[in-house]
């Protein structure tokens, strides 16, 4: 049995494996279950046609706004070209995501950097490959950019805390709104240029009111900066945080943004927007495959331990909070009982399901787990030699192509 081994290492070697794959959907048992046994378990498989689905759902609900697709939840090449072509931007944060863009081929005019606390050699790296436009929140940070102000252009992060959102962001980056002109202030005293104002309310928020009311107060400071003679705020970007389905439902993405487009029209004219979603493009489009390695009855219910779990594609339930439906490949005829589903590593706390129901299940049984393509392979680890599953991108070019 060393052919697996070989196999995985010829895959991981070439990570454009997947790309000449086509899977249609719905997904055949049959399918996933000749998908599972050419690529072996576990394996992450993401479909670019949900890809494209997503990103044209959410730019016909923004009408107008240019979407810069965060790379953070998801920095996968193929999912990067595949987005280019939909004519999308990007959003980098780290010098890993630059390359990547880079490597991809993509104009470093599409792409803004916004993690606001910058090395000077981080800045340098996205310079060096052409990107402009920086988020700061704080006059430390402006001051790194004096050597560059011929060139680097600058947004300010505002924060708003946002309690209703499943992560929020507000605690740890942006500046109160009440600093933000004066930090524009000291800016253009510096001679670097401010262009406008960002926030990222936070990520899967439940309703548009965090944006709307960030909206409202970028409206206000735009019209303040305006009145105190600063160069105009003339870009306004309104960060990610769109939610989609996990085991709860998410509104519809249309209706979602409704009143983010009503806080929008009242913007001045001339402000170009723009938005950065992460979760919504690319966490539909993830599906993990994984398989009963053994199991075993204790205290009367059944452990079935798989190979993948919280160190792997799971991670996101500890670190992004989510749980994600989890299903039978090829559905069993029989009565279901709540039943443990646990990871691979000699961890007790890799369990990804207490109680979740299931027919009695065997070792060899592939169960498929949906809604993971954002903050699980992005956080998973190898932890106890348990290697990852590997991301398999389907669907790469549009069916008919
Ligand atoms: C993580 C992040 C995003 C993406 O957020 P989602 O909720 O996945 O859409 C966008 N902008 C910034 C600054 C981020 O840190």
């Amino acid at each position: 049995m060393s052919q697996p081994v070989n196999k995985r290492a010829r895959i991981s070697r070439n990570r454009d494996a997947g790309a000449g794959i086509r899977l249609a959907a719905p997904y055949t048992e049959q399918a996933l279950t000749a998908l599972a046994a050419r690529f072996s378990s576990p394996l992450l498989f993401i479909d670019c046609n949900v890809i494209r689905r997503q990103y044209r759902a959410l730019a016909s609900a923004l009408p107008g706004v240019d979407l810069h697709y965060a790379l953070k939840p998801l920095p996968d090449l193929n999912v990067v070209k595949v987005l280019a072509g939909e004519g999308a931007w990007f959003d980098l944060a780290t010098n890993g995501e630059v390359d990547l863009v880079r490597a991809a081929g993509i104009a470093p005019e599409r792409c803004i950097h916004t993690h606001p606390i910058k090395r000077d050699l981080d800045i340098r790296r996205a310079l060096d490959f052409g990107v402009t436009i920086f988020v700061v929140d704080n006059p430390d940070e402006i001051a790194k950019f004096t050597p560059y102000r011929d060139r680097a252009r600058l947004l300010l992060r505002v924060a708003y805390r946002s309690t209703d959102a499943q992560v929020d962001l507000s605690r740890k980056f942006g500046c109160d709104p009440e600093g933000a002109v004066g930090l524009a202030g000291t800016a253009a005293r510096a001679g670097v240029a401010v262009i406008g104002l960002t926030f990222h309310v936070g990520s899967q928020v439940r309703s548009a009111d965090a944006h709307v009311r960030a909206i409202e107060i970028c409206a206000r400071l735009i019209a303040e900066a305006a009145g105190r003679g600063l160069p105009p705020f003339s870009v306004l970007d309104i960060g990610g945080g769109f939610p989609i389905d996990y085991l709860q439902p998410a509104p519809a993405i249309d209706r979602f943004c409704a009143p983010i487009r009503a806080a929008l029209a009242a913007l001045p004219r001339g402000v170009r927007v723009i938005a950065e979603p992460g979760r919504y493009i690319c966490g539909p489009a993830g599906f993990c495959l994984t398989t009963v390695m053994g199991r075993s009855m204790r205290d009367g219910r059944w452990w079935y331990y798989l190979d993948d779990g919280m160190y792997g594609s799971f991670s996101g339930q500890l670190y992004d909070q989510s749980r994600y439906p989890v299903e039978l490949v090829k559905p069993h005829a029989g009565p279901k009982f709540p039943c443990v589903l646990a990871g691979p590593t000699c961890d007790s706390i890799d369990v990804i399901a207490e109680d979740i129901p299931m027919p009695e299940l065997a070792a060899g049984d592939l169960l498929m787990g949906r809604q993971m393509g954002a903050y699980t392979s992005a956080t998973a680890t190898d932890f106890n030699f348990f290697p990852r599953a590997h991301v398999l991108v389907v669907n790469v070019t549009p069916a008919g192509d």
